[in-house]
Protein backbone atom coordinates (compact mmCIF):
# COMPACT_ATOMS: atom_id res chain seq x y z
CA UNK A 1 0.00 0.00 0.00
CA UNK A 2 1.57 2.82 -0.83
CA UNK A 3 -0.03 6.57 0.40
CA UNK A 4 -0.48 9.58 -2.08
CA UNK A 5 -2.89 12.48 -1.04
CA UNK A 6 -5.98 14.36 -1.94
CA UNK A 7 -5.44 17.89 -3.64
CA UNK A 8 -8.84 19.95 -3.36
CA UNK A 9 -11.25 20.58 -5.21
CA UNK A 10 -9.60 23.05 -7.35
CA UNK A 11 -11.70 24.53 -10.57
CA UNK A 12 -10.32 23.93 -14.07
CA UNK A 13 -10.48 25.43 -17.22
CA UNK A 14 -11.02 21.69 -19.09
CA UNK A 15 -14.66 21.31 -17.61
CA UNK A 16 -16.15 20.32 -20.91
CA UNK A 17 -13.33 18.11 -21.89
CA UNK A 18 -13.55 16.32 -18.15
CA UNK A 19 -17.60 16.29 -17.72
CA UNK A 20 -17.05 13.84 -21.51
CA UNK A 21 -14.74 11.71 -20.02
CA UNK A 22 -16.79 11.25 -16.93
CA UNK A 23 -19.86 10.91 -18.61
CA UNK A 24 -17.91 8.04 -20.23
CA UNK A 25 -18.83 6.14 -17.05
CA UNK A 26 -22.35 7.51 -15.85
CA UNK A 27 -25.52 5.92 -16.76
CA UNK A 28 -26.98 9.07 -17.85
CA UNK A 29 -25.16 12.56 -18.98
CA UNK A 30 -23.90 14.25 -15.65
CA UNK A 31 -24.19 18.14 -15.84
CA UNK A 32 -20.66 19.73 -14.13
CA UNK A 33 -22.76 21.20 -10.98
CA UNK A 34 -23.84 17.48 -10.09
CA UNK A 35 -20.61 15.94 -9.91
CA UNK A 36 -17.33 17.09 -7.60
CA UNK A 37 -14.32 16.34 -8.74
CA UNK A 38 -11.48 16.90 -7.38
CA UNK A 39 -7.04 15.51 -7.25
CA UNK A 40 -5.51 12.77 -6.27
CA UNK A 41 -1.97 12.35 -6.03
CA UNK A 42 -1.40 8.79 -6.57
CA UNK A 43 2.14 8.12 -5.61
CA UNK A 44 5.51 9.53 -7.09
CA UNK A 45 9.18 8.96 -7.98
CA UNK A 46 10.26 9.97 -4.46
CA UNK A 47 11.44 6.95 -2.26
CA UNK A 48 9.08 6.58 0.43
CA UNK A 49 8.89 5.08 3.71
CA UNK A 50 9.59 1.87 3.02
CA UNK A 51 12.25 3.11 1.05
CA UNK A 52 10.68 2.01 -2.13
CA UNK A 53 10.42 4.49 -5.18
CA UNK A 54 8.40 3.84 -8.60
CA UNK A 55 10.48 4.87 -11.60
CA UNK A 56 9.45 6.95 -13.85
CA UNK A 57 7.93 4.91 -16.35
CA UNK A 58 5.93 3.23 -13.95
CA UNK A 59 4.43 6.31 -12.92
CA UNK A 60 3.61 6.86 -16.19
CA UNK A 61 2.18 2.95 -16.76
CA UNK A 62 0.21 3.06 -13.58
CA UNK A 63 -1.44 6.37 -15.08
CA UNK A 64 -2.79 3.95 -17.86
CA UNK A 65 -3.81 1.41 -15.47
CA UNK A 66 -5.76 4.06 -12.44
CA UNK A 67 -8.50 5.39 -15.25
CA UNK A 68 -11.53 4.02 -14.76
CA UNK A 69 -10.82 2.45 -11.10
CA UNK A 70 -13.03 3.50 -8.41
CA UNK A 71 -11.71 4.19 -4.96
CA UNK A 72 -13.76 3.32 -1.44
CA UNK A 73 -13.61 5.89 1.74
CA UNK A 74 -11.75 4.34 4.62
CA UNK A 75 -11.30 0.64 2.76
CA UNK A 76 -14.65 0.32 3.71
CA UNK A 77 -15.84 -1.41 0.01
CA UNK A 78 -19.68 -1.60 1.67
CA UNK A 79 -19.86 1.80 1.51
CA UNK A 80 -21.33 1.94 -1.46
CA UNK A 81 -22.41 5.49 -1.84
CA UNK A 82 -19.09 6.54 -1.12
CA UNK A 83 -17.09 5.75 -3.87
CA UNK A 84 -14.86 7.94 -6.28
CA UNK A 85 -13.68 7.02 -10.02
CA UNK A 86 -10.96 8.33 -11.27
CA UNK A 87 -11.53 9.21 -14.96
CA UNK A 88 -8.08 10.66 -15.82
CA UNK A 89 -4.07 10.75 -14.84
CA UNK A 90 -1.14 12.01 -15.59
CA UNK A 91 2.14 12.84 -14.76
CA UNK A 92 3.25 16.01 -13.45
CA UNK A 93 6.68 17.50 -13.05
CA UNK A 94 6.78 19.54 -9.65
CA UNK A 95 9.38 21.95 -10.77
CA UNK A 96 11.76 22.92 -8.02
CA UNK A 97 11.45 19.72 -6.33
CA UNK A 98 14.05 16.92 -5.86
CA UNK A 99 13.88 13.25 -4.80
CA UNK A 100 15.79 11.98 -1.84
CA UNK A 101 18.07 10.66 -4.48
CA UNK A 102 18.65 14.02 -6.32
CA UNK A 103 16.32 13.98 -9.39
CA UNK A 104 13.58 15.71 -10.51
CA UNK A 105 10.35 14.85 -8.67
CA UNK A 106 7.66 13.33 -10.49
CA UNK A 107 4.24 12.54 -9.30
CA UNK A 108 1.09 10.52 -11.11
CA UNK A 109 -2.05 12.74 -10.34
CA UNK A 110 -5.65 11.05 -10.96
CA UNK A 111 -8.75 13.08 -11.59
CA UNK A 112 -11.30 11.93 -9.76
CA UNK A 113 -15.05 12.64 -9.52
CA UNK A 114 -18.18 11.72 -7.31
CA UNK A 115 -21.61 12.72 -7.53
CA UNK A 116 -22.99 15.33 -5.73
CA UNK A 117 -25.87 13.67 -3.46
CA UNK A 118 -27.25 14.03 0.03
CA UNK A 119 -24.56 10.41 1.49
CA UNK A 120 -21.78 12.19 -0.42
CA UNK A 121 -21.89 15.85 1.29
CA UNK A 122 -20.22 14.95 4.27
CA UNK A 123 -17.08 13.36 2.30
CA UNK A 124 -16.85 16.80 0.08
CA UNK A 125 -16.87 18.66 3.20
CA UNK A 126 -14.25 16.52 4.35
CA UNK A 127 -12.15 17.09 1.46
CA UNK A 128 -12.45 20.40 1.02
CA UNK A 129 -11.61 21.06 4.62
CA UNK A 130 -9.04 18.58 4.24
CA UNK A 131 -9.51 16.01 6.15
CA UNK A 132 -9.35 13.68 3.98
CA UNK A 133 -6.13 14.25 3.19
CA UNK A 134 -4.26 10.11 2.76
CA UNK A 135 -4.90 8.23 -0.62
CA UNK A 136 -3.38 4.32 -0.03
CA UNK A 137 -3.25 2.90 -3.26
CA UNK A 138 -2.67 -0.92 -4.08
CA UNK A 139 -0.92 -2.38 -7.14
CA UNK A 140 1.69 -5.05 -8.30
CA UNK A 141 4.86 -5.00 -9.85
CA UNK A 142 6.87 -7.39 -11.88
CA UNK A 143 10.26 -5.68 -11.01
CA UNK A 144 11.69 -4.63 -7.32
CA UNK A 145 15.60 -3.66 -8.80
CA UNK A 146 18.62 -2.24 -6.02
CA UNK A 147 18.77 1.30 -6.95
CA UNK A 148 23.07 0.50 -6.26
CA UNK A 149 23.35 -2.24 -8.33
CA UNK A 150 19.96 -3.44 -10.39
CA UNK A 151 19.59 -6.70 -8.93
CA UNK A 152 16.07 -8.08 -8.82
CA UNK A 153 15.48 -8.35 -5.19
CA UNK A 154 12.95 -11.08 -5.22
CA UNK A 155 14.96 -13.39 -7.36
CA UNK A 156 18.67 -12.84 -7.56
CA UNK A 157 18.97 -10.09 -4.67
CA UNK A 158 22.14 -8.35 -3.60
CA UNK A 159 24.12 -7.51 0.04
CA UNK A 160 23.07 -3.85 -0.84
CA UNK A 161 20.45 -2.79 2.59
CA UNK A 162 18.10 -0.16 1.28
CA UNK A 163 18.53 2.98 3.69
CA UNK A 164 22.18 1.94 3.48
CA UNK A 165 24.60 4.73 1.97
CA UNK A 166 27.06 3.79 -0.74
CA UNK A 167 29.43 6.35 -1.81
CA UNK A 168 27.11 8.65 -1.40
CA UNK A 169 24.73 7.38 -2.69
CA UNK A 170 21.43 6.08 -0.70
CA UNK A 171 20.24 2.59 -1.32
CA UNK A 172 16.46 2.00 -1.89
CA UNK A 173 14.38 -0.11 -4.39
CA UNK A 174 13.14 1.01 -7.60
CA UNK A 175 9.63 -0.54 -8.41
CA UNK A 176 8.88 -0.89 -11.94
CA UNK A 177 7.14 -2.68 -14.64
CA UNK A 178 3.55 -2.11 -13.17
CA UNK A 179 1.20 -5.00 -13.56
CA UNK A 180 -1.93 -4.18 -11.98
CA UNK A 181 -3.08 -1.35 -10.26
CA UNK A 182 -6.08 -3.02 -7.99
CA UNK A 183 -7.52 0.09 -5.91
CA UNK A 184 -7.27 3.47 -4.32
CA UNK A 185 -8.91 4.53 -0.97
CA UNK A 186 -9.01 7.11 1.23
CA UNK A 187 -7.45 6.78 4.58
CA UNK A 188 -9.05 9.70 6.88
CA UNK A 189 -6.73 7.92 10.21
CA UNK A 190 -4.37 9.21 10.52
CA UNK A 191 -2.53 6.43 12.42
CA UNK A 192 -2.70 4.54 9.17
CA UNK A 193 0.65 7.05 8.54
CA UNK A 194 2.24 5.53 11.41
CA UNK A 195 5.72 4.00 10.10
CA UNK A 196 5.02 0.80 12.68
CA UNK A 197 1.88 -0.27 10.69
CA UNK A 198 3.10 0.32 7.16
CA UNK A 199 5.97 -1.47 7.91
CA UNK A 200 3.55 -4.53 9.23
CA UNK A 201 3.23 -4.80 5.76
CA UNK A 202 6.30 -5.45 4.40
CA UNK A 203 6.33 -8.71 2.63
CA UNK A 204 5.27 -6.53 -0.20
CA UNK A 205 1.49 -5.33 0.02
CA UNK A 206 2.08 -4.36 -3.87
CA UNK A 207 2.22 -7.93 -4.61
CA UNK A 208 -0.36 -10.56 -2.79
CA UNK A 209 1.33 -13.26 -4.63
CA UNK A 210 1.07 -16.75 -3.26
CA UNK A 211 4.87 -17.69 -4.95
CA UNK A 212 5.90 -15.13 -3.32
CA UNK A 213 4.31 -16.10 -0.09
CA UNK A 214 5.81 -19.29 -0.36
CA UNK A 215 9.32 -18.58 -1.47
CA UNK A 216 9.72 -16.98 1.77
CA UNK A 217 8.43 -19.69 3.54
CA UNK A 218 10.82 -22.03 2.24
CA UNK A 219 13.59 -19.74 2.84
CA UNK A 220 12.68 -19.38 6.43
CA UNK A 221 12.51 -15.63 6.45
CA UNK A 222 10.34 -14.55 8.67
CA UNK A 223 7.38 -12.96 7.16
CA UNK A 224 4.90 -10.66 8.41
CA UNK A 225 1.38 -11.01 6.56
CA UNK A 226 -1.44 -8.40 6.76
CA UNK A 227 -4.86 -9.63 6.65
CA UNK A 228 -5.45 -9.81 3.01
CA UNK A 229 -2.55 -12.03 2.53
CA UNK A 230 -3.24 -14.56 5.97
CA UNK A 231 -6.80 -14.80 3.87
CA UNK A 232 -5.25 -15.97 0.65
CA UNK A 233 -3.08 -18.07 2.54
CA UNK A 234 -5.64 -19.78 4.32
CA UNK A 235 -7.48 -20.44 1.54
CA UNK A 236 -4.65 -21.85 -0.19
CA UNK A 237 -3.95 -24.25 2.39
CA UNK A 238 -7.65 -25.11 2.28
CA UNK A 239 -7.20 -25.90 -1.45
CA UNK A 240 -4.13 -27.71 -0.99
CA UNK A 241 -6.30 -30.08 1.93
CA UNK A 242 -9.04 -31.07 -0.45
CA UNK A 243 -6.60 -31.29 -3.42
CA UNK A 244 -5.05 -34.14 -0.61
CA UNK A 245 -8.78 -35.45 0.11
CA UNK A 246 -9.12 -35.78 -3.83
CA UNK A 247 -5.67 -37.69 -4.31
CA UNK A 248 -5.88 -39.81 -1.74
CA UNK A 249 -9.21 -41.02 -2.82
CA UNK A 250 -8.25 -40.82 -6.68
CA UNK A 251 -5.07 -43.31 -5.08
CA UNK A 252 -7.79 -45.23 -3.41
CA UNK A 253 -9.95 -46.19 -6.71
CA UNK A 254 -6.61 -47.05 -8.08
CA UNK A 255 -5.24 -49.57 -5.84
CA UNK A 256 -8.96 -51.37 -5.85
CA UNK A 257 -8.31 -51.64 -9.57
CA UNK A 258 -5.18 -53.12 -9.34
CA UNK A 259 -5.81 -55.58 -6.73
CA UNK A 260 -9.20 -56.26 -8.28
CA UNK A 261 -7.51 -57.00 -11.89
CA UNK A 262 -4.75 -58.81 -10.16
CA UNK A 263 -6.89 -61.60 -8.54
CA UNK A 264 -8.35 -62.05 -12.21
CA UNK A 265 -4.84 -62.19 -13.78
CA UNK A 266 -2.68 -63.89 -11.25
CA UNK A 267 -5.86 -65.34 -8.83
CA UNK A 268 -2.38 -67.15 -7.35
CA UNK A 269 -1.38 -64.31 -5.29
CA UNK A 270 -3.38 -63.21 -2.29
CA UNK A 271 -5.39 -60.53 -2.04
CA UNK A 272 -3.57 -59.36 1.08
CA UNK A 273 0.24 -59.58 -0.52
CA UNK A 274 -1.23 -57.17 -3.59
CA UNK A 275 -2.22 -54.63 -1.03
CA UNK A 276 0.66 -54.85 0.78
CA UNK A 277 2.76 -54.22 -2.49
CA UNK A 278 0.26 -51.71 -3.81
CA UNK A 279 1.04 -49.93 -0.99
CA UNK A 280 4.59 -49.34 -1.32
CA UNK A 281 4.11 -48.65 -4.96
CA UNK A 282 4.11 -44.22 -6.53
CA UNK A 283 0.77 -43.56 -8.25
CA UNK A 284 2.62 -43.94 -11.69
CA UNK A 285 3.62 -47.69 -11.04
CA UNK A 286 0.19 -48.44 -9.44
CA UNK A 287 -1.18 -46.82 -13.22
CA UNK A 288 1.07 -48.96 -15.28
CA UNK A 289 0.19 -52.40 -13.41
CA UNK A 290 -3.21 -51.47 -13.70
CA UNK A 291 -3.03 -50.67 -17.77
CA UNK A 292 -0.88 -53.89 -18.06
CA UNK A 293 -3.53 -56.18 -15.66
CA UNK A 294 -5.98 -54.44 -18.30
CA UNK A 295 -4.38 -55.53 -21.39
CA UNK A 296 -3.65 -59.08 -20.24
CA UNK A 297 -7.41 -59.15 -18.70
CA UNK A 298 -8.48 -58.09 -22.56
CA UNK A 299 -6.95 -61.07 -23.57
CA UNK A 300 -7.82 -63.98 -21.31
CA UNK A 301 -11.40 -62.59 -21.29
CA UNK A 302 -13.19 -60.85 -24.16
CA UNK A 303 -16.14 -59.32 -22.22
CA UNK A 304 -15.39 -57.08 -18.66
CA UNK A 305 -18.87 -56.98 -17.46
CA UNK A 306 -17.97 -56.80 -14.11
CA UNK A 307 -15.03 -54.23 -14.39
CA UNK A 308 -16.96 -51.49 -16.13
CA UNK A 309 -19.48 -50.81 -13.99
CA UNK A 310 -20.85 -47.50 -14.94
CA UNK A 311 -20.74 -49.05 -18.65
CA UNK A 312 -21.57 -46.52 -21.86
CA UNK A 313 -22.42 -44.06 -19.10
CA UNK A 314 -19.08 -43.16 -19.05
CA UNK A 315 -18.36 -41.36 -22.11
CA UNK A 316 -21.41 -39.12 -21.06
CA UNK A 317 -19.85 -37.94 -17.88
CA UNK A 318 -16.98 -37.14 -19.95
CA UNK A 319 -18.82 -34.81 -21.84
CA UNK A 320 -20.77 -33.00 -19.54
CA UNK A 321 -17.33 -32.55 -17.43
CA UNK A 322 -16.04 -30.11 -20.64
CA UNK A 323 -19.20 -28.73 -21.18
CA UNK A 324 -18.38 -26.08 -18.21
ZN1 LIG B 1 22.41 -4.06 -4.84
Amino acid sequence: MKNGRVIKGTPNDNQDSELVLINKYTRRELSIDEVYVFSVVLCDNDVDRDNEAFSNTALELLGEMFVGKTGVLDHNPTAKNQTARIFSCRVEQVQGKTTAYGEQYYRLVGRAYMPRIDSNQDFIMAIDSGINKEVSVGCSVGEIRCSICGADRRTTGCAHIDGNTYNGKQCYSILDKPLDAYEWSFVAVPSQVNAGVIKGYRLNNKEVNMEDIIKCLKKGTAVTLDKAQADKLNSYIELLEKRAVDGEQYRQDLTNQVVRLSLIVQPEIAKSDILDIADKMTIEQLKSFKSCYRARVGDTLPTVPQLSKSGGKISKTNNTEYNI
